[in-house]
This record gives C-alpha cells, structure tokens and sequence, in this order.
C-alpha cells in the first residue's frame, strides 16, 4: 500500500524544520507515513493542493505566504480559523478540505504562562500576528498591535477587536510576530531599529515566533534585559504537535519533536 503523505507548503519553505520533526514523530508513533516539503508559488497554490488528496496526501500544514488562501480554499473551517481569517493546517477526507489553526492554541502553549490580564504588545499585523492577537485576547490579556504599516495594524485591531500601538513601549509580555530577523541575517541594531524597538526596556516575558540556527535579535535584546524568553522553534513544536494529533489521534511526542526541531535533523 502506498505510503500516507503528509507535507508543508510554503514559499519560502527550505528553513522549515517542519519535515524533521514530524518524521521524527511519525517514527516514533511506528507509523509509515512521510512528511515532505512542498515549496509552492501563490499562483500555484489553490490548484496544486486540491490535487494533493489525489497523490496520497492525508493533510498538509501551511506556512507563510499561504495561511490566508488556505482558509479561503477550505470548504470547512474550525471556530478558530474562522475567527483568526487564517489557517496552517488543512486535512483532506471525504473529498472535502477542512481548516484548521493550530497556530493560536500552539502559541498559549509554548507561553506556559497564563497571560489573563497581561498586557501584551504583538508586533506585526500578518497572518501569525493574527492568530497570536487573537490567541492573547481569548486568554483574557489586554492585547495591542504594533505594525510598520499603521493602516494593517489598525484593520487587524478592529476585525479581532484589540488595541493599537503607535510605537512599541511598556508591556508585560512582546510577541515579535514580523519577519524582522529571519534570515538574511541582520545586524540586531539594525533590527531593534526596524521594530521600533531601540532604548526601549524589555518586559517580564518576551515571545519571538521567528527562530533560526541561534538566537534571533530579538531574543538577544530579551536575554540580555534577564526576561523569559519563549522562543520561535518551541511555538513551531507545539503547533506541530497539535496539528500531528488532529491526524493521528494519538498523542505527540513533545521531546522527539524538539530535539528534531533543534537539530533540523
Ligand atoms: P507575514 O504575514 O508575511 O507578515 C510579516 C510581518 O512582518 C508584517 O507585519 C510586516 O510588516 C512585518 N515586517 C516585515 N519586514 C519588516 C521590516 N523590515 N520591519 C518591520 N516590519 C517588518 O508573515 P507571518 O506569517 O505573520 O510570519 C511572520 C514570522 O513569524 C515569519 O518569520 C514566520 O516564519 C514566523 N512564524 C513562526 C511560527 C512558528 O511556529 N515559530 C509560526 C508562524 C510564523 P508590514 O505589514 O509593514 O509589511
């Protein structure tokens, strides 16, 4: 019998340590599936995954620039993915695609901290700065968006219906939710600099979903200031290992997935 695939399609999608992990999970489930990258244009993206069931695919997860076409595509959507206007993970049976957004439960999850009364600075406004904006004020914290293009912030705060920031400030706990800081590398001044980010003191708790073979520049900043810092491949565990136990029933093995994930092997 043919071998149940499983994939990740983005553009870029060559950095993802998405692959590693989930076959290292799937090993250690004994299950004879296997997970592969699928580097995909937004031209080609609608077409190529209603043709993924026909090639063996049982689900795919959806990274960036996808996430919004992915809850569009769908013909069925969970509560969140509907709230969020975004999806990371779609699952084909029936003949039909249902959305899913593991992105939000898999952010609270790395957090490992309730954030009811937080309050919280996302910074950015694209699709994962959606899901955590989101994520943040179901949890009850008083959550504001700060954006390098004010308008994108703004139609984010009202659909989700949380705050604006004019520039980042105080806060218990900063989401970096921008592309700030993947690669190509960049200076971490230059990069404090793009996000507004120069002189201002880092709070209690510090979130940063980017992450790449060392600590981002935002982490660095976060480090240095003694805050906590949740970093970028843990939140990529977690959702990982939501969306793995959608489709498998069973429950992922959180360690294999984050030695994988570190080693990128
Ligand atoms: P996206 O929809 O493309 O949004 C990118 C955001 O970054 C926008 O708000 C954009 O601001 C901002 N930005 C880009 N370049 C900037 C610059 N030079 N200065 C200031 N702001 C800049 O991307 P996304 O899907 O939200 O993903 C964002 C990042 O999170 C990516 O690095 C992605 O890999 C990572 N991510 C990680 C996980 C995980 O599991 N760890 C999950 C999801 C996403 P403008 O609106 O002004 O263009």
């Amino acid at each position: 019998m043919a071998r149940t695939l499983l994939g990740v399609a983005g553009a870029p999608v060559g950095h993802s340590r998405s692959p590693a992990m989930h076959n290292a999970a799937l090993a250690e489930l004994g299950l004879d599936w296997l997970y592969i990258p699928l580097p995909l244009s937004p031209e080609r993206f609608g077409q190529t995954v209603r043709a993924l069931p026909g090639s063996g695919f049982a689900a795919i997860n959806v990274t960036v620039p996808h996430k919004r076409a992915a809850h569009d595509l769908a013909g069925e959507r969970s509560p969140a993915a509907t709230a969020i206007g975004a999806a990371n993970t779609l699952t084909f049976a029936d003949g039909g695609v249902r959305a899913e957004n593991t992105d939000a439960p898999g952010f609270l999850a790395a957090l490992d901290h309730n954030p009811r009364g937080d309050r919280a600075l996302v910074l950015g406004a694209g699709g994962s700065a959606r899901a955590v904006a989101w994520a943040l004020r179901e949890a009850g914290a008083e959550v504001r968006v700060w954006n390098r293009t004010l308008e994108r912030a703004q139609e984010l705060a009202s659909s989700l219906e949380v705050g604006v920031a004019e520039r980042p400030g105080e806060c218990d706990l900063l989401v970096n939710c921008t592309s700030v800081g993947l690669a190509p590398a960049v200076p971490e001044a230059e990069a404090l600099e793009a996000l507004r980010l120069t002189g201002v003191d880092a709070p209690p708790t510090v979130a940063d979903l980017v992450y790449g073979a060392g600590p981002t520049p935002v982490e660095a900043w976060a480090g240095r200031a003694g805050s906590r810092v949740v970093d970028g491949l843990e939140v990529l565990v977690r959702q990982g290992a939501l969306s793995l136990e959608g489709w498998t029933g069973r429950p992922a093995p959180l360690d294999v997935m984050r030695r994988a994930a570190r080693s990128g092997s």
